[in-house]
């Protein structure tokens, strides 16, 4: 959603709708955790209130667990936290449940996914980050797809039920390498907004 028209909100999520995505990807950015703020619980009711698809939000934001009841309260069916903002990682993931929605950790490009080892059965998904968080619009980093298969590997092995997420810099060309390389779910921004023909798109990069 970073990438939707925001004067146009409600018509961009209607052809969200409309269309062959599953979820509708929301960024929410403190301008702490990274250096861009990006909109809050105001603004993820407003998309709930239009959305037909559960909302996957992505809290970029220090000390996440301090937000998860306000999250579930504006219309958050999954949340995911970064490995990197959290202390106490697993007491975060069980409010997450404990709130009844699906709850899953982030890497940054710099963060080891061996690091998951002790954390994959409490992840509903693990998302990761193909460019460094903060901005829409950035270059793919080429080491995701290995991190992606160390991360099939891994799931594998300990928590095969867990979803693989990739975020930043997914378009067309890539989509098929990241599937193949073990990736469920891809978030596109400027791929699918910046396209003649959003929807086309979307249907493209879901075949
Ligand atoms: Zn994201």
């Amino acid at each position: 959603m970073l990438s939707a028209d925001f004067g146009n909100l409600q018509r961009d999520i209607e052809m969200l709708n409309a269309s062959e995505c599953d979820w509708l990807h929301v960024d929410v950015m403190d301008g702490l955790f990274v250096p861009n703020i990006s909109f809050g619980q105001p603004i993820v009711k407003h998309i709930k209130r239009h959305a037909k698809k559960p909302l996957d939000v992505h809290l970029m934001i220090m000390d996440p667990g301090r937000y998860v009841e306000d999250f579930k309260n504006a219309g958050a069916d999954i949340l995911t936290v970064h490995y990197e903002a959290c202390t106490h990682l697993d007491r975060v993931l069980h409010s997450i449940h404990d709130h009844g929605m699906k709850g899953g950790v982030v890497l940054n490009p710099h963060t080891a996914v061996c690091l998951l080892e002790d954390i994959i059965q409490e992840c509903d998904l693990v998302l990761l980050m193909s460019v460094n968080p903060g901005f829409g619009g950035q270059k793919f980093i080429e080491n995701t797809y290995n991190k992606v298969r160390q991360l099939k590997e891994l799931c594998l092995r300990k928590h095969p039920e867990c979803l693989i997420e990739v975020d930043g810099g997914v378009n067309l060309q890539n989509a098929p390498l990241l599937f193949e390389a073990g990736a469920d779910v891809l978030v596109a921004g400027n791929a699918v907004f910046k396209s003649d023909d959003p929807a086309a798109t979307i249907q493209q990069m879901k075949q």
